[in-house]
């Protein structure tokens, strides 16, 4: 390739992180090249993560909504699905996603190389097109973005009816029995999915609940509304061993909760974590230090043990998650062009978009009891929202957690609709060190979910006598 191609920044892969740090830097005023082995921007999250299970995940959700308005006087005919049409949505959202990607980089001058980039040495990237020679480019600075795969359990065989969160993605068909191996996030969503179109759920966790990192008392709240959709919530389980046969994949199970005869599915979902992409992109060319599992250490401003090489995003380590990339990515690209800009959040906050929705962020109760930080909270139960009656969905609550001496508040949780997007304005407090007065005494809106908020802190603010 052309040997004076040359870069102020190139950015190796073209997720939320990558992305991101492309666009950043380019405002910045950085001449920048954006790297990504696919024809379309955007990575897993718009790909095959975030996006499209959202949109799948609004289709039922409507879906599952108009069954229950029977209720409430208003009755349509039984629901008749047409996979195609759900797939044309969801394909839809996804490409005005991407090609709004493609459109932004353009507009920025941002160079997109399509191909598989690997380190040559500590200032040169080869990308490697899937035809055609491969061009080397010369960086000043470089960003690591390559992101995640999901893991694979080696025990399975390789069958069509096996299949992780991209092939769940592709809605091969309705299955009637379904075991979604690992009870986290991606696999609860994906149930909420294929359960309201129909299928019967296994789950099977090998720890002591599902959902973890989230407080019990919110992910009972979700358990006792979805308990319907699951003929076996598997905690305290392993999966340990599985055979494809003609009339379904057998799965064996070990543990408190495993049935003594071996499982039929018609479908088997592993959800069982993800893994850095840190060893396909001959990092030790340049110098840049990757662990056993894959990760990329760095620093608060995002950078590897090679000064002028960054990593941000899914390849740094944990929460996995497309705004944890997002503002890494800015703090990088910020910190080539001479700023003195650090990743000091606070917290991140987490959303499982299952139905109801579970969100958290910051301190948890359970990590303040483990831990011994003295909290007090406050707790606003939706059966007394006049929102929350008035949609049918009262199930929720919302949840704050004070500092016991200060009355800051260092965390909260929802759990109910829409509970993502409420979860912000704990995240705002957190942040800006606000306490149960900034909060309480905050006029939110009535009649609306996010009132809920500030009656979790007047209830906290009731019954506290030393208010600073
Ligand atoms: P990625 O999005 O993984 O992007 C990395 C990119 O680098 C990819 O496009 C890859 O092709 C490219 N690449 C890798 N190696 C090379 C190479 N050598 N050469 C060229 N290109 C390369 N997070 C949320 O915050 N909210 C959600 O609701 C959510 N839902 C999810 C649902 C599912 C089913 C899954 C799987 C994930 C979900 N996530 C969600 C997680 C989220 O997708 C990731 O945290 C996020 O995509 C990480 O961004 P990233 O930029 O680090 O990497």
């Amino acid at each position: 390739g052309s040997a004076d191609e040359q870069y102020d920044v190139v950015v190796l892969g073209a997720g939320p992180g990558g992305y991101s740090a492309a666009f950043r830097a380019a405002d910045l005023g950085l001449k920048v090249a954006l790297i990504e082995r696919y024809s379309s921007l955007g990575g897993v999250c718009l790909n095959v993560g975030c996006i499209p299970s959202k949109a799948l995940l609004h289709t039922v959700a409507v879906a599952e909504e108009a069954r229950a308005i029977v209720r409430h006087g208003i009755s349509f005919a039984a629901p008749t699905i047409d996979l195609d049409k759900m797939r044309f949505y969801k394909e839809g959202v996804i490409e005005k996603l991407t090609s709004g990607l493609a459109a932004m980089a353009k507009m920025r001058k941002v160079t997109v190389l399509t191909g598989v980039g690997r380190f040559v040495d500590p200032h040169h990237i080869a990308v490697q097109p899937a035809e055609g020679a491969a061009r080397t480019v010369k960086f000043g600075s470089a960003i690591i973005a390559a992101g995640s795969q999901s893991v694979k359990l080696p025990f399975l065989p390789q069958d069509q009816r096996i299949v992780d969160s991209t092939g769940a993605l592709q809605l091969p068909f309705i299955p009637k029995k379904m075991l979604i191996v690992g009870g986290g996030i991606i696999g609860l969503e994906m149930g909420t999915v294929y359960s309201a179109l129909g299928a019967r759920l296994d789950v099977v966790e090998m720890l002591g609940g599902l959902m973890q990192g989230a407080d019990r008392d919110l992910v009972k709240v979700w358990q006792k509304k979805n308990e319907k959709r699951f003929d076996r919530i598997m905690v305290d389980t392993k999966t340990v061993s599985a055979e494809a046969r003609e009339d379904g994949i057998w799965v064996t199970f070990e543990g408190a909760n495993a049935p003594s005869e071996p499982q039929r599915y018609d479908l088997v979902l592993q959800a069982v974590g993800r893994s850095p992409n840190g060893k396909n992109i001959d990092a030790d060319k340049a110098g840049v230090q990757v662990s056993d599992r894959g990760f990329i250490a760095v620093d608060k401003q995002m950078r590897t043990n090679v000064p002028h090489i960054y990593a941000i995003g899914d390849i740094v380590g944990q929460p996995m998650l497309a705004h944890k990339a997002v503002h890494e990515a800015h703090v990088a690209a910020e910190a080539i062009a001479g700023q003195k800009s650090y990743f000091d959040a606070r917290v991140i906050p987490s959303v499982a978009y299952t139905d109801p929705e579970v969100a958290w962020v910051g301190l948890t109760e359970d990590q303040a009891k483990a831990e011994g930080i003295a909290v007090e909270k406050g707790v606003f139960p939706w059966a007394a929202s006049g929102r929350a009656i008035a949609n049918g969905r009262d199930e929720g609550f919302t949840k704050l957690l004070f500092d016991a001496q200060t009355h800051r508040v260092l965390g909260g949780g929802i759990v109910g609709t829409h509970a993502g997007d409420l979860i912000s304005e704990v995240a705002l407090a957190v942040e800006m060190c606000a306490d149960a007065v900034d909060i309480g005494k905050t006029i939110h809106p009535h009649p609306t979910l996010g009132e809920s908020i500030g009656m979790a802190a007047e209830a906290f603010e009731g019954v506290c006598t030393d208010l600073p």
